[in-house]
């Protein structure tokens, strides 16, 4: 009956759903355990008709041409002008992040601002981007003192607060993802495209999986439907010889049975005010020195709604996933002992010829929107077609 089965409707699933059955001709189920499509990137409009992100706020940026144009298919953008841009609130005062050349005039005197700026791009080059811990190691004692401020005031605490280990403990990849840059660049992605779907994104995924092929079951665990026998995935109690893609967590299809892949996950804090604005037209706030929370999200900002009335913001706070009815994993904490585990679980999904890992949960690792896109549509265009 079904060519392919998807399991999760994220941008993985859906991505890879759509291009299935339009370029391969496939009958395609797509079942998704959570009551909506979307994954993570689902929105909805609140109680007060303010469109929210449910799991936290999602930009889609990107630099790749193919990608921006395949979901422009589904949807029309809100692109940012000036792209997306952070502040960090540290003992109440708002600099850019990432640390770049406004923040250092905003924290050294203009004489010393220009000689650390002369230094910095006769080192590093104008128009850089240098991992902290990198700077951190110049031996020049002036760059260490940058370092040393840009270090305890934007990731320590906020590190620690993300991941509950120091920038030391977490992988350099993720302490890269957010470096110093030698410009005067206050956006936070230097991605091309920036910006939300101009009707949200769910209403981009309704369009990715309205296809006459794809059947959609929400509310449905795979796990209702597919068993992974030795050597063989049954669908309804009958062997399925069709493409399996996955995109949930590996280790909870296996029953953990070599252990739980550890996960950060977020307790999402909702909170609608009646005032016109909160945080004086920033749509984010990271908090790197205080607080228990990462971050603030005010929404009507980060989607440009022009008739909210009042504002609705979400405070972030990171704690360890443990599996508990409810909790969601949303970071694989990267390091050599959890990608050991990982490569166990991958182990036991490759005794299935037919059964396909995609996802930042079926992977373990961290993609944002624009790479996993692009991901699900190299893996649909590697499957033959009926
Ligand atoms: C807080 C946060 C903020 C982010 N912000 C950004 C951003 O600004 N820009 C950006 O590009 N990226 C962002 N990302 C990353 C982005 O969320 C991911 O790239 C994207 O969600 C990955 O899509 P996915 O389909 O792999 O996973 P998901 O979106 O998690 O989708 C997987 C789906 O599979 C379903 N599922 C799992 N197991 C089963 C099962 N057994 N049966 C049925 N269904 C199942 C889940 O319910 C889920 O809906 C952010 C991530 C987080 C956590």
């Amino acid at each position: 009956m079904y060519d392919s089965i998807v399991i999760g409707a994220g941008i993985a699933g859906s991505t890879v759903a759509r291009q299935l059955a339009e370029k391969k001709g496939h009958k395609v189920l797509v079942v998704e355990k959570r009551d909506h499509i979307g994954g993570n990137c689902y929105d909805r409009p609140d109680a007060y008709g303010i469109l929210v992100h449910e799991y936290g706020p999602h930009i889609f940026h990107t630099n790749m041409e193919d990608v921006f144009a395949y979901l422009s298919g589904f949807t029309e953008w809100i692109l940012y002008e000036n792209g997306h841009q952070v502040v960090a609130n540290v003992d109440g005062r708002l600099i850019p992040v990432p640390f770049n050349l406004n923040t250092l005039h905003m924290i050294y005197d203009k004489e010393t601002a220009d000689v650390l700026e002369k230094k910095l791009k006769d080192t590093y080059g104008e128009g850089s981007r240098v991992p902290i811990m990198k700077l951190r190691e110049d031996p020049d004692e002036q760059i260490q003192a940058i370092a040393q401020y840009v270090y305890e005031n934007v990731f320590l605490k906020y590190t620690m607060k993300q991941w509950g280990q120091t920038p030391e403990e977490i992988s350099p990849e993720v302490t890269g993802r957010v470096p110093v840059l030698i410009s005067y660049d206050n956006r936070y992605f230097q991605d091309k495209y920036q910006g939300v779907p101009k009707h949200g994104f769910l209403a981009m995924f309704h369009r990715m999986l309205d296809h006459e092929n794809i059947t959609v079951r929400t509310g449905t665990d795979a796990k209702e439907l597919l068993e992974f026998r030795e050597q063989e995935i049954c669908f309804e109690g009958q062997p399925f010889k069709g493409n399996v893609i996955f995109t949930g967590a590996l280790d909870e299809l296996y029953d953990c049975k070599y252990g739980r892949l550890p996960y950060r996950s977020l307790e999402f804090a909702f909170e609608h005010l009646e005032q016109e604005d909160f945080q004086d037209g920033h749509s984010v706030v990271n908090y790197t020195v205080s607080e228990d929370f990462t971050r603030i999200t005010e929404f009507k900002y980060l989607t440009r709604q022009e008739d909210a009335n009042g504002t609705t913001i979400v405070r972030e706070y990171p704690f360890a996933y443990t599996g508990a009815e409810g909790e969601i994993p949303y970071y694989a904490i990267m390091n050599p002992e959890n990608e050991a585990l990982y490569r166990k679980y991958e182990k036991l999904a490759q005794q299935h010829a037919n059964l396909y890992l995609l996802g930042r949960l079926a992977e373990y690792k961290y993609y944002n929107i624009d790479a996993m896109t692009k991901k699900a549509l190299e893996l649909a265009d590697s499957l033959p077609g009926c």
